[in-house]
């Protein structure tokens, strides 16, 4: 509940969320609020603060967080995730501890952004991307993911699978044209 969260400094990175209580890993923490939804080019249109606090929903819109949900921050090793604009512990977190989500789950920008997070992993820059991740964090993110990653992980995959699988020479043949089809049809 946002209750058990209070948003306060964070040192380097500005504002966070701390944890008012112990939450166990997979417990539901707050519901992260959404006002104004724009499109691509209604962002200019917003403040300098609002800008800061934006959630790409899809390609085409955004939505501008409001507190104390827009003061999360990024983390490469995060201890909560996020589905929809429900946020959870994604492993155990203490009281006092800084709640952080990956912003990478539903970015495609691909901007590179220096990050402070200072998790073991964290080489100080970030790509915006959820295909930057590796390969199992991106299976391990993908159940959480928004649609519109879920259906692009998918198209690359089955793009993959036909390429590794399918020597140059049997390509067209009935059997890889007929799953690769298949594939394409489901996402
Ligand atoms: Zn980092």
């Amino acid at each position: 509940m946002i209750g058990d969260v209070a948003v306060h400094d964070a040192g380097r990175k500005g504002k966070g969320v701390f944890a008012l209580r112990d939450f166990r890993k997979g417990e539901f923490i707050f519901r992260r609020r959404h006002g104004k939804v724009v499109t691509v080019s209604q962002i200019r249109s917003l403040s300098a603060e609002d800008r800061r606090h934006l959630c790409e929903l899809d390609r085409k819109k955004s939505a501008v967080l409001l507190p104390p949900g827009c003061f999360l921050n990024h983390s490469c090793e995060p201890n909560a995730m996020r589905s929809g604009v429900k946020v959870f512990a994604w492993r155990a977190i203490r009281r006092g501890d800084e709640i952080t989500i990956d912003y990478r789950l539903n970015a495609f920008s691909g901007e590179r952004s220096s990050c402070a997070c200072g998790s073991a992993s964290c080489t100080g820059t970030t790509t915006l991307d959820f295909f930057s991740l590796d390969r199992p964090t991106q299976r391990r993110y993908l159940p959480y993911a928004p649609q519109f990653i879920r259906r692009e992980y998918r198209a690359r995959k089955s793009d993959a699978g036909v390429k590794r699988t399918t020597p140059a020479s049997l390509r067209g043949s009935d059997q890889p044209t007929r799953s690769a089809s298949s594939s394409a049809r489901r996402s």
